[in-house]
């Protein structure tokens, strides 16, 4: 039976757990493995220590909320068409004037960077 139980045991590692935030004896923070308590090294996909498969996405939002952001995800259609950073085929764009020249806009001010995914 031992064997079965660590083969779960191993198994159930394979599932990314949310890293923990614990604080040292001088309350300094760190991120540790949910399982083992080990410390991991910053966005490890797995602890070194046992194997844990590891996610970051609770901390990565606890950080913004921390630093008085959240993340806003918003999900619209585009044509087929479509590229990053092509402004005219996209939906949120607005037409603004440049040197009496109608250009296509981005309103999050990312033209050139711009942070669609598309699926
Ligand atoms: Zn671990």
């Amino acid at each position: 039976m031992a064997l079965e139980d660590s083969l779960r045991a191993q198994l159930i590692k394979q599932f990314p757990a949310d890293v923990l935030v614990l604080k040292d004896d001088f309350h300094k923070e760190y991120y540790a493995c949910p399982t083992c308590k080990r410390v991991v090294a910053i966005s490890n996909t797995k602890c070194m220590a046992c194997d844990q498969a590891l996610k970051w996405e609770n901390i990565r939002v606890q950080e913004m909320e921390e630093k008085g952001k959240k993340k806003a995800t918003l999900t619209f259609e585009v044509p087929a068409d479509f590229v990053k950073s092509y402004c005219r085929k996209c939906p949120i764009s607005y037409i603004a004037k440049h040197d009496k020249e109608n250009m296509y806009e981005c309103p999050l001010g990312m033209r050139n960077n711009c942070p669609l995914e598309i699926n």
